[in-house]
């Protein structure tokens, strides 16, 4: 419970009333490289187990139900040549895991959040969005500026989830 008590509402609320028995925790995995199988060797991998990555990007599933479709499609009409299901799930997925890795990096590292913050341009349009809101120094003076500021950052995605 300590680590969601500051976590929005209903989240703590949502846990607090959940039974121990119904909570699981697991470590999270990704791969550098995605790999498919082998068919001389009778593997076909689609999914995670293929590309597993974090959920940082928000592919994973996306990714498992074009392979899924995929392998599909092709058991029905081509089922002699899977290679070709095993060639695109790979060549689909790797960007993606690149992706996913990257954003791990961009989300919760702090270099990585400054690499993000440059990437997006942010410093202009977060000095547009100061501008926007009348946020001046003098808020400060009156206690009101955390508030003004939270909600100029709002737009970007950028702030801490809570
Ligand atoms: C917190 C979180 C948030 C996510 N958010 C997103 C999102 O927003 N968008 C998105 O696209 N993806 C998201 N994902 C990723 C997504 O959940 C996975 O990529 C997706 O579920 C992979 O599907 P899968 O069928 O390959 O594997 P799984 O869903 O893991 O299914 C594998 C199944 O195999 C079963 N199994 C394992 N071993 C055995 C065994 N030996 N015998 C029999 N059965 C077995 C497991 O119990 C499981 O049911 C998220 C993942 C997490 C953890």
């Amino acid at each position: 419970m300590s680590r969601v008590e500051d976590f929005h509402e209903p989240i703590p609320e949502l846990i607090k009333t959940t039974p121990d028995t119904m909570l699981t925790g697991t470590p999270i995995y990704d791969r550098d490289i995605a790999f498919a199988g082998d068919l001389d060797e009778k593997i076909l991998l689609i999914g995670d187990s293929a590309h597993p990555m974090s959920p940082f990007k928000g592919q994973g599933a996306n990714l498992a139900l074009l392979d899924a479709n995929d392998l599909a499609e092709s058991l029905i009409n081509n089922p002699d040549n899977l290679q070709n299901v095993l060639n695109s799930v790979v060549a689909r997925s790797q960007k993606r895991m690149d992706q996913s890795r990257k954003r791990v990096f961009q989300l919760h590292d702090p270099n990585g959040q400054h690499e993000l913050i440059q990437e997006r341009g942010l410093n202009q349009l977060i000095l547009e969005s100061f501008e926007k809101n009348n946020i001046t120094a003098e808020d400060a003076a009156d206690g009101t500026i955390q508030e003004k500021v939270l909600k100029a950052l709002e737009p970007f995605d950028i702030l801490p989830k809570k």
